[in-house]
């Protein structure tokens, strides 16, 4: 071990009871970015972070825009111009705490229980955006040099959907542009299985509307003359499948990248059976695309899902109606390379081939976000991975998560920038609930692999 890793080791153990009573001050600020009666507390979070990297002697401390919940900007360039950078995210706004009587504690007023910090953003993610603090400080207080440049970019509108961070991307590729980023707002499997998540599923949502009759009709009337808009949608829907759980859009699959063996076998550690799926599900079965495992079906395929339906009377008793209208919402999980612009042709070139003249539809486009993925071969992923598998003793698990995070697919589509994905949320950790807490122990680890991870880089 150098000497210098091991000083910074050494100066984060030193330290780890008071970097829990910062953190604490941290969580203490009720920075709930939705509730405009809290944005002096918002600001005041962000005062925080900014005097943190003040004090660790990071430059070029910036605020976008200024007059509402910044993203905060520094830099720390001295590792100079042949060293790699990394860009480092977070965010320090939180969820509201309601409903306040769920909570066996203050939620703003931070408490330790056993392993845990009890407070609402602890996990979310106000422990690791100090636990990246902490380890910079770890390598730069005890006498060392980080071996790496960093940047920072900590915004405090994630949980209102970071209405500036796009244009802030956009707009400044030059600022923030990096080797890479490091978002830490993700979770792990459990408090002995650190986790890289090198992949996320985009989303393309749509409502179909379905028109028959000019209005209702009695259905004793009219029943066996008009086509009901009510089957017509069910019949389309019906079709966007086949009997194996594929979906039939036209090209639906062309851009799918497959899966090669290697991939296969390391997303097969992820300890995810079809059993747990059921318990946590309550469904008799599992369905889905029989060539694919679970784990693969969950991260590493696309979906066509209903997550709405609705038609007629769906009142208490009975009305004998024939409707005139029929509306499903329709959204798609995307997997590299897939375009969610694409989705929208496909969706219309299926409904023009398969909607009966009998009816009228129409397709309404609602968000939509492309899928994401980093190259687990890359220096800095291996990087990572040797990290935590010496900090926990325990090779991190891969992993495709199904959902999505905006900013990782802005990185990567706006300034091409890949992300590293290594947040310590546990799956208990109750974020965005009552009783938020944080594992103690991760977050000494994460502080730990990080201070490990840049003296990696540095050989
Ligand atoms: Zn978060």
């Amino acid at each position: 071990m150098s000497q210098s890793l091991d000083n910074a080791l050494q100066f984060a153990q030193k330290h780890a009871s008071r970097f829990v009573d910062q953190l604490g001050e941290f969580v203490s600020i009720p920075s709930v970015s939705t509730t405009p009666e809290r944005f002096g507390d918002v600001r005041r979070a962000g005062e925080w972070v900014a005097d943190q990297l003040r004090g660790l002697g990071m430059k070029n401390i910036q605020f976008f825009p200024p007059d509402t919940h910044p993203i905060i900007y520094a830099e720390y360039l001295e590792a100079g111009p042949d060293a790699p950078t990394a860009l480092l995210y977070g965010h320090y706004d939180v969820q509201p705490a309601e409903p306040l009587d769920k909570w066996h504690s203050d939620p703003f007023s931070p408490t330790i229980r056993g392993e845990n910090m009890i407070g609402r953003g602890a996990s979310d993610m106000k422990g690791q955006v100090a636990a990246t603090l902490f380890a910079v400080e770890s390598v730069l207080k005890s006498g060392g040099k980080l071996p790496i440049n960093l940047k920072f970019m900590i915004e405090g509108e994630e949980e209102i959907g970071s209405p500036h961070l796009k244009d802030f991307i956009a707009e400044h590729r030059d600022l923030i542009a990096s080797d890479f980023c490091i978002n830490t707002d993700t979770g792990m499997l459990s408090p002995t299985q650190p986790t890289i998540v090198y992949a996320l599923r985009g989303l393309a949502y749509f409502e179909l509307h379905v028109h028959g009759p000019k209005q209702d009709l009695h259905s004793g009337i009219y029943g066996g003359t008009v086509h009901n808009p009510a089957q017509a949608l069910a019949e389309l829907i019906a079709g966007m499948h086949d009997a194996n759980g594929t979906v039939t859009l036209p090209g639906f699959y062309d851009k799918v990248r497959t899966l090669d063996p290697e991939e296969r076998a390391e997303l097969a550690r992820l300890p995810l059976e079809g059993d747990t799926l059921i318990a946590r599900t309550g469904v008799p079965q599992l369905w889905g695309e029989a060539e694919f495992t679970p784990t693969e079906r969950l991260g590493a395929r696309p979906t066509l899902e209903i997550n709405g339906m609705y038609s007629g009377f769906i009142g208490t008793g009975a009305k004998t109606v024939l409707p005139a209208y029929a509306m499903a919402k329709i959204s798609c999980r995307l997997v590299p390379d897939q375009n969610a612009a694409d989705i929208k042709g496909q969706l219309e070139a299926y409904l023009k081939a398969h909607a009966p003249a009998t009816i009228r539809w129409e397709l309404l486009e609602h968000v939509h976000g492309n899928p994401s993925i980093s190259d687990r071969n890359s220096r800095w992923v291996q990087a990572m991975m040797q990290a935590q598998e010496t900090a926990w003793g325990v090779r991190p698990i891969f992993r495709r998560e199904g959902g999505s995070v905006p900013v990782v697919t802005d990185l990567q589509t706006l300034a091409g920038m890949e992300s590293i994905n290594i947040g310590v949320g546990l799956p208990d950790d109750n974020q965005h609930g009552p009783d938020e807490k944080l594992h103690l122990p991760s977050f000494h680890k994460l502080i730990e692999s990080l201070v490990r991870f840049f003296y990696i880089l540095d050989k």
